[in-house]
Order: structure tokens, then sequence, then C-alpha cells
């Protein structure tokens, strides 16, 4: 249930109002936009009498909202999430209006080469950088990432280059290990790793929340929505394609979720070519025809050496090839003024 207060509401009576609604069981999400003051009804809202509520001096309107993800939901919050992350000249912002690239390798391998791929990115115009360190594969015989060290070596690359960096979690006892990274990516594989998400909801570390190989944006907002009710609401939501019958592409790139998504929650959707196609060959049109869609940004994979990279490498794009793409990028968010 959303309830709107009319324009005027002083914080003393806001608050009494509150503290009435919380006495009945719900919790209440308070967003204070620019223009209007919603509060957000979470929990069982069952017993609130509407019509009470509803005719009450200070209520502008009541509705009942029917989505089950609440926290993530634009009618609750109606302004856009921009997430921060970064300090300085180095700082990021994500969503409401600004756009982020993220791109280096799919896996750190050494120090050597995530330096030279931190700086070559950052030369072309990305503000952030990528790197898995524990990797998420298929096979247990491949390289599962460098782990700890990975992470050392991605603090390394962030203290030369100044970039903050995404990297992705697979186990909640590694947070630790975490606690200084910029932007914790929860990948594909563990959308709905209910624990997890619930843990890194009790962090204060934004959040990139890819969506899984079959789930629906719905499922998507649903495991978004465990973060946030952990009291954690900086999250970003990634589309990463989903898998399908055809196999001339790694997944299907599904570019209606961003429009979709978009409407539905004001949390920042930024999109991944890279795995959505498998095919580097295939980024550079799925990145512009994301910006095109209203992303709010990208994550896209670089390597200096494509052919004798660990992980990924088909998909990979060499750093003319991402230069390249930043530069179109950044020429079609010209021309769409998002
Ligand atoms: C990745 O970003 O390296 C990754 C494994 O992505 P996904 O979870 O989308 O497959
Ligand atoms: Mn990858």
């Amino acid at each position: 249930m959303i309830a709107v207060l009319k324009n005027g509401v002083t914080k003393a009576q806001r608050d009494n109002l509150v503290k009435w609604l919380e006495s009945q069981n719900v919790r209440v999400h308070i967003s204070e936009g620019e223009v209007q003051t919603v509060l957000g009804l979470i929990g069982d809202t069952s017993k609130i009498d509407i019509d009470l509520l509803s005719g009450l001096e200070i209520i502008s309107n009541v509705t009942r909202i029917s989505e089950p993800f609440k926290s993530a939901n634009r009618r609750f919050h109606p302004d856009d999430t921009v997430i921060e992350v970064g300090e300085g000249e180095n700082k990021v912002k994500i969503g409401g209006g600004n756009f982020c690239i993220m791109a280096g390798p799919c896996s750190v391998e050494s120090e050597e080469q995530i330096l030279a791929i931190a700086q070559s990115v950052k030369a072309s115009g990305a503000n952030m950088l990528r790197g898995g360190a524990f990797k998420p594969r298929t096979s247990p015989y491949d390289f599962q990432g460098l782990r700890a060290e990975g992470l050392q070596l991605l603090m390394k690359a962030r203290e030369v280059t100044g970039l903050p960096f995404v990297t992705e979690i697979m186990s909640a006892s590694h947070l630790d290990l975490f606690a200084d990274v910029d932007i914790i990516q929860v990948g594909a594989r563990n959308m709905q790793n209910f624990e997890l998400l619930k843990e890194l909801g009790r962090s204060n570390k934004p959040i990139l929340l890819k969506r899984g190989m079959s789930a629906t944006l719905k499922e998507l907002l649903m495991s978004a929505e465990y973060i946030m009710s952990e009291g954690n609401e900086n999250v970003i939501l990634c589309e990463r394609g989903i898998r399908s019958y055809d196999s001339y592409t790694r997944n299907v790139l599904d570019l209606a979720a961003v429009p979709v998504l978009n409407g539905l929650t004001h949390l920042p959707i930024i999109v991944d070519p890279s795995h959505a196609t498998g095919v580097s060959r295939l980024v550079r049109p799925m990145a512009c025809a994301a910006t095109a869609a209203g992303a709010d940004g990208l994550i896209i994979e670089v390597h200096n050496d494509p052919v004798h990279a660990l992980c990924d490498g088909a998909q990979s794009l060499t750093p003319e090839q991402f230069s390249d793409v930043a530069r179109r990028v950044n020429e079609i968010r010209g021309i769409m003024n998002w």
C-alpha cells in the first residue's frame, strides 16, 4: 500500500502518522521526493483501514499495490536511485541520468594483466574496472580465479588508476575479504541464492545483481527485494541475457527489460553485452542498442590478449575495440539525450 502525503505536511505530523502505522505492524518506507513525500507500507496491510487512512487531513491519496516487490517499486519511490562509489575525481554515479561504463577482464589473471587493462580502459573512458577474482565456472577443472590474491590485485589497479571496481562474490563466508570492494557483484548463477542475498542486505555495499539465466523480471526484482528488505537499498540491476534455444549467441539479450524495469523500479539498470552475446563482434552493436534503450550503464569484458584469456576470450574486446565502443556509446548518449 502506498500513501502520498499532501504538500506542506510537517515532520511532526508525518512522524505521528508513521508511528500510528507502525503500531499496526507494518513497516513504513519514507521516500521524500522533490515534489512529493510517499510512504510505502510494507508487510501485512490487510488490517489497515484504507478509508480511514485516505480520510486523514494530511493524506493526498492511498493506493493498494499488488506487486510483491515493495522496496524496489517505483510507485513507492518515484525518483531514480543514484548509486555513488569512489572518491574525489574518481567518484562515479550510476542512475538518475548518470551513465557508467565498467570494463575489464572476465578474470584477474596477473598483476601485469590487470594493470595494463585498467590503464587502457581508463584512457578510453571507462569509469569503473571489472574483474573476477572468484569465478563461477561450469567445470571444476577450469580456472577458478586468483581468489583473495585477485582482490588484492584489483585494489592495486585502483590505487594506480583511481578506478573503483566491481567484482563477484560467490559465498557469504568471503564477505570479510570484500570489505574494501567498491561494488559487489552477484552473478547470474547466484541470483536466487537467498541466504547470500540476505547477508549482502545486511552490509552497506552497493550490489550489482545480475539476472539469472532463466529468471523472469519479477524474479529479478524479488531478488533485489531480498537485499533491500534487510536494509541495503544500494542495488543495481543487470540484464545479461537469458537462455533460449538459438545457438548463434551465448544468451538472448532481452533489451526490452531495460524500459520495462525502468517503469517498474527506481533502481539503476545496466546491460552486459559480453555475456549476453558471447561473441566479441556482437558486443559493439548490443552496447549501442542498450545505450539507446535507456540503460544506466554497461559492463563490458576487455582483455589485452583475448586469444590467451583464461576465461571468456571469445567475447572479450581488445582495448582498441573497447575504445571504439566507448566512443560510439557516448555519441549515442548525446543523440538520445536521456
Ligand atoms: C561475469 O560477470 O564474469 C559473470 C560470470 O557473469 P554472469 O554471472 O552474468 O554469467
Ligand atoms: Mn565472463
